[in-house]
């Protein structure tokens, strides 16, 4: 069929009344997020008290129904943060009604139980979760139970949580390799104790789609009194099946809630990931899914990527589905000239709908694929209008440094347009300079700059590196308040000789000022500028000076 582009953020309808047992609307599916539970199990990831909070915050926004937000029992720095985000974003109501549920985590044994309550209960809609081990092999080698004690167990903790709070999720952890029948009498039995929603656990990530899809769908149709409970699925990526499992179980199996963290992050190879599920009901919910949809306001979804990426330094790959650096980027010259007539043509749902904005609605980066027609008119949305005779020359430039470098970007097309439209001289240029640097902990550099009136100037001074440092003596002779944004470095040939292209990008201190092209908005303009060279340290002054001189140029 043909791929149409996601509509807007809006929703089918207004979000569901919340009931724990039960989802007046079949079609709605709740998203419980895991991002800071499950996903802070991932090696590396843990993140502090405040950050959890800003992060239960920012998926408050997103409209997640769920926030996992802890493991209160693990340590009292977990207990805390359940704590504070049940105080403070399990109390803000919105204008409709929609506050999330703030979920706790807990062992079943009532010492785990009555923590997680203490931490959780502050929440407008506090939810415990007490999971037990259901497969043989958990039960045999990790709990050392029989299936009779585990059974009892698993009713007795959810008839305690129960008389603590009106809202249980029993989670049945690595449920996809227990046994079916098993897993039907568990199921019926804390549900009988008071479990208003159960989760199946693919814990170990080893369902495939039509398994676990079948397993859900089995669950439904064989445990007496399921239809007093919601199914929740929580899925494991291990073999990169988790959003395919999870869509499957709430299309076949009636799940009804999602468990999903931000990014995918979370134990080894990580969980279901939430941009991708919800994106994926987004997009062809309505056409394949039977109308399945979420009450996710997906604006707010690349912002909360971002979040994560940071607070847990686990790094995107840049093909990331829906949130990689590249899932919107479109580089060889038949699709950009695709793009440029329809966006339909190469895109199945708008950059727009997940929060990043372009400002010309396509987002394109130019590389060596790139046409001339694609540069032309990158060049006309940033504000230049070349002639003819300055298209080519401008493109012949523009080609030999997409050769260098991958990726040409806004600024360096502006980097390109300055040199070879204006060749304007420089207001400040490179004459001689000396560094020092090694193991004695501090670095100098002595420089040299010739002003456009030939006069020359030199400065030293001392810096954490030797790049520091001579950035920090061109500022002494220049006499401008720089920050400096963005400093990189990509070599393009191999070998310890290799050819080094530094980047800055650099901004001066208040320095707000109209701009024509956002429609007279106030913005601080930022400047970049590259240098190349086999020296590091002389490309990266090149890097600076070049974008010095654009700013002092602007500032003219
Ligand atoms: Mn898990």
């Amino acid at each position: 069929m043909a791929a149409k582009t996601c509509t807007n953020g809006t929703r089918p309808g207004p979000r569901p009344e919340y009931i724990p047992d039960h989802i007046p609307d079949p079609s709605y599916l709740r998203i419980l997020d895991t991002t800071l539970r499950d996903g802070e199990q991932s090696p590396g990831a843990a993140m502090t008290a405040t950050q959890k909070l800003h992060l239960a915050r920012q998926l408050a926004k997103l409209g997640v129904d769920v926030i996992d937000a802890g493991f209160p029992s693990a340590s009292q720095e977990d207990f805390n943060a359940v704590k504070m985000i049940a105080q403070d974003v399990g109390n803000k109501c919105d204008a409709d009604g929609y506050v999330p549920v703030i979920n706790a985590l807990c062992r079943c044994n009532e010492r785990d139980i009555a923590t997680a309550w203490e931490a959780v209960k502050y929440a407008k809609r506090p939810r415990l979760l007490p999971f037990i081990a259901t497969s043989p092999i958990h039960m045999e080698h990790k709990l050392g139970k029989s299936k009779e004690e585990v059974l009892q167990i698993a009713r007795d903790m959810v008839k305690f949580a129960r008389s603590l709070c009106c809202d249980i999720q029993f989670g049945a952890e690595d449920a996809a390799r227990s046994d079916r029948e098993f897993l039907y009498q568990i199921l019926e039995e804390v549900i009988k104790a008071g479990a208003t929603t159960v989760g199946i656990g693919d814990t170990v990530g080893m369902a495939m789609p039509f398994e676990y899809g079948k397993l859900i769908a089995d669950i439904k149709a064989n445990t007496p009194g399921i239809e007093n409970a919601i199914i929740s699925v929580h899925c494991h990526n291990d073999l990169g099946h988790a959003t395919a499992n999870t869509i499957e179980a709430a299309r076949v199996g009636g799940a009804r809630q999602l468990e999903v963290t931000i990014n995918g992050i979370g134990e080894r190879a990580g969980n279901a990931s939430l941009e991708e599920v919800v994106m994926a009901l987004k997009c062809r919910g309505a056409h394949v899914l039977g109308g399945l949809y979420t009450g996710i306001n997906t604006r707010h979804i690349l912002k909360t990527s971002k979040m994560v990426e940071e607070y847990s330094a686990m790094y995107l790959q840049p093909h990331k589905a829906i949130v990689g650096a590249n899932a919107f980027v479109h580089e060889s010259g038949i699709h950009q000239a695709g793009m440029l007539k329809h966006r339909a043509t190469y895109e199945i749902m708008s950059p727009e709908d997940i929060g990043l904005e372009s400002s010309n609605g396509v987002n394109i980066v130019l590389g060596k694929l790139s046409g001339r027609q694609a540069m032309k008119n990158r060049f006309k949305e940033l504000g230049y209008e070349l002639k003819d005779d300055e298209v080519e020359s401008v493109f012949q430039s523009f080609k030999a440094m997409a050769e260098k470098k991958k990726r040409v970007t806004d600024d360096d097309l502006k980097a390109l347009v300055l040199g070879e439209v204006s060749h304007e001289k420089p207001i400040w240029k490179l004459g001689d300079l000396v560094v020092t640097c090694g193991t004695k902990g501090f670095s100098t550099a002595t420089i040299k700059l010739v002003s456009i009136d030939g006069s020359t100037h030199i400065a030293c001074s001392v810096g954490a590196g030797p790049v520091d440092s001579a950035y920090k003596a061109i500022n002494l002779i220049v006499k401008e308040i720089v920050k400096l944004l963005e400093y990189s470095l990509i070599t393009v040939t191999k070998g310890s000789d290799a050819v080094v292209t530094t980047r800055v990008v650099i901004q001066r201190e208040n320095n707000m000022v109209s701009n024509p092209i956002l429609n007279g908005n106030n913005i601080n303009p930022t400047f970049s500028g590259i240098g190349e060279g086999v020296d590091v340290i002389v490309s990266s002054v090149e890097a600076y000076l070049t974008a010095l001189n654009k700013m002092l140029r602007f500032m003219e």
